[in-house]
């Protein structure tokens, strides 16, 4: 290929950039029972709004705002991918993109906590906020109430990340010499149709995005299968 002198990392950030999903884990941690509600209500409810739902109830159940921080940032994060990207950076030709279901609050504690939060130009991914109670209030990305996206592939209500990766294309013209996109879940397989021959995904070998792959086929871009995050970083050691 040409030399590339601009390129574009998009990082999905559950089981892709960190080595757990934020959703599930802080769950796990202050309230099982409410992991278990989540566990068997998944599909039944839109997932944005079950988590939601899961962190009113975590919170009337008296999980504070310091509990749920602490998960996070005890959350298992490999140190091999903050090496990976905090060397990348390092070397001057790479925008850093974090594109997630998961939501703001979860993905800047742990960014700061890794210190690579400044690293990212953008994190696109659901609004969330605390409220003076400790309690983290969560919203769609694409609010219920407005126009919807147009996804035809299968991303869910909250966020089609396919076009919000191509909006971030617009808003950072002229286009990328190359873009690689790390993921793992099946949402990551909307964005992944539309990278180019020239771009690479990165695709976690446990998660809905292989499976996705196998199924449906119909990427243009290169695909390397991973599992865990060193390789990533041997990965990056190449572009
Ligand atoms: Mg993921
Ligand atoms: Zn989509």
């Amino acid at each position: 290929m040409a030399v590339v002198q601009r390129q574009l990392v998009v990082f999905d950030f559950d089981w892709s950039m960190a080595d757990q999903d934020t959703d599930r884990w802080i769950f796990e941690v202050n309230a099982p029972e409410i992991r278990r509600w989540t566990e068997d209500n998944e599909g039944k409810i839109q997932f944005t709004d079950m988590i939601a739902q899961a962190l009113r109830d975590a919170h009337a159940r008296g999980v504070t705002r310091d509990q749920l921080e602490h998960a996070l940032r005890i959350m298992p994060f490999h140190p091999a991918m903050v090496r990976a990207i905090t060397n990348l950076k390092a070397a001057d030709k790479t925008t850093f993109f974090c594109l997630s279901n998961a939501n703001s609050v979860y993905i800047s504690t742990i960014l700061k906590e890794k210190g690579i939060d400044a690293l990212f130009t953008e994190v696109v991914t659901n609004p969330a906020q605390w409220e003076p109670s400790g309690l983290l209030a969560l919203r769609r990305r694409v609010d219920p109430s407005g126009p919807q996206h147009s996804c035809a592939v299968g991303c869910s209500a909250n966020m089609c990340k396919g076009e919000e990766l191509e909006a971030f294309y617009a808003r950072h013209a002229p286009m990328y010499d190359r873009v690689v996109y790390v993921g793992d879940g099946s949402n990551d397989f909307c964005p992944a149709l539309r990278l180019r021959s020239q771009d690479l995904l990165l695709c976690r070998t446990f998660g809905g995005l292989h499976k996705r792959i196998a199924k449906e086929g119909g990427l243009q871009c290169t695909v390397k299968y991973w599992t865990g995050a060193w390789e990533v970083e041997e990965v990056f050691k190449t572009l």
